[in-house]
């Protein structure tokens, strides 16, 4: 979602705002802000049952992550840098978060799981103040539905695609959201041993692999991979020993007394303009017999890639191959 603009200034005016309208909700430990409760609440049904909780990420700054995601009623929670836990759609109804989606042969896993979209990138560390509420907030979603730590997945886990123009079968691949929350270390931060050993459709051949290297490497290696493929900007903001278990089940530091400085993510062009001010060129423009694959190769996927059409700019990673239009422009480095 990088067509949003900077958070910035005025991310730090709706965290004061947010401040001054916090609820505790009825049962929950974690303190949640209503200010971004979506107004599709109410059309939406109760959920029969609920077996996975799924992170996401939100690949674009707060603000307009928090402002979309209320719209369209898109999660349940969404936790900003800064710790902040908004509340966007009730946790008993249900969220469209998880799109196609399929896991252990039950597909759309919007009707037997909780959202949670996490602000920030799949390959880029998250502030551990972001890291200490998730932490708390599955925690507390895992005791009210009884769930284990394999239960908490990651959307790129249970994405999948329809056959589409590079596959002819369905597979996973179809996202990186969330990516980092099956990363060991990343799931150490958050209290969490267990992880699904392997993805169960693939392995009952429900599903093909589309993303043949990164995505299985990561989400069921046993090392961290992704610090590989992405440098070691990744982990650099986790602790090296887990944190110790919250006390008593004890809120995050949700309120933080001093400005939190906003994380050194990588300056995501938005425009034409900037994308050429950031040494970007336009190597080709997607067509029937022109695809992206055969204009960048396998990179045309990385975050590295973007392609531009009608002023939106998309990052590689973000893509999703059924939004590849004709006319687009592809772009990478020098
Ligand atoms: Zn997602």
């Amino acid at each position: 979602m990088s067509r949003f603009g900077n958070t910035g200034r005025a991310f730090g005016a709706i965290v004061a705002l947010a401040l001054c309208v916090f609820v505790q909700s009825a049962v929950a430990a974690v303190p949640v802000v209503t200010r971004f409760r979506s107004p599709k609440n109410a059309d939406r049904p109760v959920r029969k049952g609920t077996s996975l909780i799924v992170l996401h990420t939100t690949e674009a700054p707060a603000k307009g992550s928090l402002r979309h995601l209320s719209e369209r009623g898109e999660c349940h929670y969404c936790v900003t840098e800064d710790g902040t836990v908004y509340q966007i759609v009730d946790r008993h109804r249900v969220a469209f978060h998880a799109g196609t989606s399929m896991w252990n042969g039950k597909t759309n896993v919007d009707n037997f799981s909780v959202g949670i979209e996490c602000v920030g990138y799949h390959d880029k560390a998250m502030p551990m103040a972001q890291i200490k509420s998730i932490r708390a907030l599955v925690k507390e979603l895992q005791g009210l539905y009884k769930l284990s730590d394999d239960k908490v997945v990651t959307h790129s886990m249970v994405a999948y695609s329809e056959p589409n123009k590079w596959h002819k079968k369905k597979c996973r691949g179809r996202k990186r959201c969330g990516m980092l929350f099956a990363m060991p270390s990343v799931r150490a931060a958050l209290g969490l041993k267990k992880r699904a050993a392997f993805d169960p459709d693939v392995k009952a051949k429900r599903l093909v692999v589309g993303d043949d290297t990164l995505l299985p490497q990561v989400l069921y290696g046993k090392r961290d991979t992704m610090r590989k493929a992405y440098g070691t900007a990744q982990v650099a903001a986790l602790p090296k020993k887990p944190l110790p278990p919250p006390k008593g089940g004890a809120a995050p530091a949700v309120r933080p007394s001093v400005p939190v400085p906003a994380p050194a993510f990588r300056k995501i062009p938005q425009s034409i303009p900037e994308l050429k001010a950031q040494g970007f060129v336009s190597v080709g423009s997607v067509a029937k017999k022109n695809l992206p694959i055969n204009i960048v190769g396998a990179k045309w996927n990385s975050p590295d890639t973007y392609y531009t059409i009608r002023g939106r700019v998309i990052a590689g990673n973000i893509l999703d191959p059924y939004h590849v239009e004709e006319g687009m422009n592809v772009w990478v480095k020098k």
